[in-house]
């Protein structure tokens, strides 16, 4: 949970400092999403290649089983150039032009998606062709629109519909244009099979796609508001700055991290005389100081300093990898801005106090808030608008 809390705010932090670009799939998580795509890919690059080793190797058992039964069609030195050397040297060259197409960086993504798809689409193709005989055969060339469905993406599967529809009529010419073909009774109805299941498939991968589309948007959508909630949990709404909730497991996280030598301190900060500046201009007026304060804290926070209003006028600054000197840097700088500050409708300075405290092995988030708030007090006590450092 800390761990969450951590990213979570780290997030935030990140999205302040500048705008990401939010698409749906982003909104999740760009490079998750895109690192499980490039695994498709290779997956199914894989398989091509294990499909064509297999058919290889189907052809081969095929012809020892073929000629030993004597049911052979053709003589062997026939049978080995046109069943064995010719598909599996296209599949082959077919296969390492993919792999290159897949490598390179010239390739657009889009067209990069398609290569494995096209790839088991001539292998199919080369199947066909080989074994049109087997009425099974021709229905395999539904089978890469169908893996596409994994883009979730219409334009994809479109085109890979075309593709595959081209493919699919240059394969019939091939079989036809054979000139040792002989082409069985029902090879026609075979090959209108084949064109008929390719626009069929082609409009149950489209709803597939874009029934995927509409869960996913569900999901980022739930994923959003969740985000959403947690930012709410742990933000305060009117400086933006986290919470009373968020700085306490915020220092949980860091003091379960904390080793010895580790540079780690906090600064409670309050206004002065801020109940005044309520009563004598008005509880609106008080709410832009708190604004103010809240945005100069924002500015000074990174990676190495948190800030948090923990309660109505109180603020803390939760330093951490720097050494007293740098941290009383930053404080005294934001002190400096925060006294300088003009308000609409106050004609007045105003100043906070300020007490800094180091972490000490051992302490609990109370016990190091606490001994912190003690020097805020001293501060206070020593006339105000002041930091003091705890002995
Ligand atoms: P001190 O210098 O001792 O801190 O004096 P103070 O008047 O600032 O101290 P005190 O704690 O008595 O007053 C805090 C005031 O902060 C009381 C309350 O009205 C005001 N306050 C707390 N939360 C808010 C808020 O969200 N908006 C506004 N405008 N005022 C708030
Ligand atoms: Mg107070
Ligand atoms: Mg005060």
């Amino acid at each position: 949970m800390a761990d969450m809390i951590e990213e979570e705010i780290k997030v935030v932090k990140k999205k302040k400092k500048k705008k990401q670009p939010v698409n749906q799939l982003g909104a999740l998580d760009d490079s998750n999403y895109y690192s499980i795509i490039k695994n498709w890919q290779k997956g199914i690059m894989r398989v091509n290649l294990y499909l064509i080793i297999m058919m290889l190797g189907v052809e081969i058992a095929f012809m020892i089983a073929l000629d030993a039964t004597g049911e052979i069609s053709v003589p062997i030195p026939q049978y080995i150039p046109r069943y064995i050397l010719r598909p599996s040297l296209i599949n082959f060259v077919v296969f390492a032009l993919s792999s290159l197409a897949f490598r390179t960086d010239k390739v657009r993504n889009g067209l990069k998606s398609m290569v494995p798809l096209v790839c088991l689409t001539v292998i199919l193709a080369n199947m066909i062709i080989v074994h049109y005989t087997f009425p099974a055969i021709y229905m395999t060339i539904i089978v890469p629109l169908f893996i596409s469905t994994i883009y979730g993406d219409v334009r994809i599967s479109r085109a890979l519909f075309f593709v595959l529809m081209g493919t699919y009529a240059v394969t019939m010419i091939c079989i036809v244009t054979t000139p040792y073909a002989v082409l069985p009774h029902a090879f026609v109805y075979n090959a209108i099979i084949g064109f008929i299941a390719l626009p069929l498939s082609y409009l149950v991968v489209r709803s597939i796609v874009s029934y995927e589309k509409q869960k996913e948007k569900l999901v980022v959508d739930q994923t959003l508001v969740n985000r959403r909630l947690q930012k709410e949990m742990l933000y305060d709404g009117l400086t933006g700055v986290l919470n009373h909730t968020g700085m306490f497991q915020y220092l949980e996280e860091k003091i379960k991290d904390h080793v010895a030598g580790d540079q780690l301190r906090m600064a409670i900060l309050d206004i002065d005389y801020f109940k005044n500046v309520n009563d004598d201009f008005g509880h609106e007026a008080g709410n832009r100081v708190l604004v103010k304060l809240g945005e100069l804290l924002n500015k000074q926070s990174g990676e190495d300093v948190h800030v948090a209003r923990y309660g109505g006028e109180e603020f803390a600054m939760i330093f951490t990898n720097l050494s007293v000197s740098e941290s009383m840097k930053v404080l005294k700088r934001l002190h400096k801005e925060f006294s300088e500050q003009t308000y609409e409708g106050i004609d007045r300075k105003i100043t906070f106090s300020a007490g800094l405290a180091d972490y000490k092995e051992g302490d609990s988030s109370t016990a190091f808030f606490e001994r912190a708030d003690k020097t805020l007090y001293k501060a206070k006590n020593d006339g105000r608008n002041r930091i003091i450092i705890a002995a």
